[in-house]
């Protein structure tokens, strides 16, 4: 019978961010890697939500694929309904790739970018698609790897958990046999560290605790742009193995190897989180913008002469009409605080007391200085849209329909 071994689970903040919002779980036969999205206490709270949901055993269901899928639409279910209860929570999302081994067969579930692949005889293989903007591009053959890599808009994410009460969850079974590494990733390593070198650290580590190091280390000397988490482990015989050779390890925020208890039972759930420092702004270079984020967002002030008075007049009308669930159909798009085109649900309205009539829906990644100024009032003028209009005027934007 085949199991894991030598199983490595390791994350670091990277050089530039100030806080991690990634989380990892790998205890044999399951392994998951989780990157939150939303900025400080958001981020880090939708990939630890993620992440617990696989703490508990699997649900009885037919195949290992469907029953990992199951788990990540429960995450995503809960991610959700917490943005939209908790105002600090609202926009959180993050990207969840699990990984079950059932003897000879590794079932994948996956949803955004954090990546699965196989080391095999020296080769490396990629075992999941990005849900990512360039990811699709490159799948309808309109951007090369190589174009995709150097991109500036490759960090934005196309599929999470979190931004809508359902998600689609791709699955995959692979056939692997002793001696296999997998390898289970968060874009910060991927993003910094090429594919032929990751493959290099792998081949060239006897132990894959020393292969972690190696992978996080050459993702912090290319710039550690991002957080960075690694989990591993080698497919074994286990013939000749003894207990001792099964390991687990949880990173919720801190990291722990081993079994604690020596149980081999799931280790106990992590202490809340320390709150974290609001991220640095930063240049899209170094901070990628996502689906439903809006990092240390400040929201876009509308100063116009009588808005505090026509806001007034809005709410109550609202208030007395039931509007108010007439305009959570409403959209607009603007930009934020740091100059991002930004979708927002509701209406371009702030009213004293720092209540705003919006919601961050969508942070593009697409910095509004790049749209010639004679196109950028009738695109950012914050008229009332529907949905799918404004999700199209920004993806076009993305696509680079949008130029001169
Ligand atoms: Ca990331």
């Amino acid at each position: 019978m085949l199991r894991a071994t030598q199983v490595t689970c390791r994350t670091d903040t990277g050089r530039q961010r100030r806080g991690n919002e990634d989380s990892a779980f790998a205890h044999a036969p399951l392994f998951v890697v989780a990157d939150g999205m939303g900025g400080a206490q958001a981020g880090e709270v939708a990939s630890q939500m993620a992440v617990e949901t696989f703490r508990q055993a699997l649900p009885d269901g037919t195949s290992a694929e469907e029953r990992l899928a199951q788990r990540i639409r429960e995450a995503n279910r809960r991610i959700h309904d917490r943005s939209r209860a908790e105002r600090e929570r609202a926009g959180m999302g993050t990207t969840l790739t699990a990984a079950y081994l059932d003897d000879g067969t590794l079932a994948i579930a996956h949803v955004g970018d954090s990546r699965a692949y196989l080391m095999r005889d020296g080769a490396l293989k990629r075992l999941t698609r990005d849900h990512s903007l360039v990811g699709e591009l490159v799948q309808r053959g309109k951007l090369t790897e190589e174009e995709a890599a150097e991109h500036p808009q490759r960090s934005i994410i196309t599929r999470a958990l979190g931004p809508e009460p359902d998600v689609e969850v791709d699955t995959w079974s692979y056939p692997v046999r002793a001696g296999d590494v997998i390898l289970l990733c968060s874009d910060g390593l991927t993003s910094m560290v090429s594919e032929d070198e990751v493959a290099e650290i792998l081949a060239g580590g006897k132990r894959l605790e020393d292969a972690a190091e190696g992978l996080i280390g050459a993702a912090n000397a290319a710039g550690g742009r991002d957080n960075i988490t690694v989990v591993l482990f080698r497919v074994e015989d286990d013939a000749g193995l003894g207990d001792a050779t099964l390991e687990h390890a949880v990173i919720g925020a801190p990291a722990v190897d081993g079994d604690p208890d020596g149980t081999g039972a799931p280790p106990p759930l992590e202490p809340p989180p320390q709150p974290l420092e609001p991220p640095p702004a930063d240049p899209y270079t170094s901070a990628p913008r996502r689906v439903g984020t809006a990092p240390g967002a400040r929201r876009r002030r509308f100063a116009k002469p009588m808005a505090a008075l026509i806001s007034v007049i809005v709410v109550l009308c609202l208030v007395g009409t039931g509007g108010y669930l007439a305009s959570r159909q409403l959209y607009f798009v603007g930009t934020d605080a740091q100059g991002v085109v930004t979708i927002y649900r509701g209406l371009p309205y702030d009213l004293p007391f720092g209540i705003h009539l919006y919601e961050t829906y969508y942070v593009s990644g697409f910095p509004a200085s790049l749209i010639p100024p004679d196109r950028r009032g009738a695109l950012l003028d914050n008229h009332l849209r529907s949905q799918n209009d404004a999700i199209g005027v920004v993806r076009d934007l993305e696509l680079g329909k949008i130029t001169r």
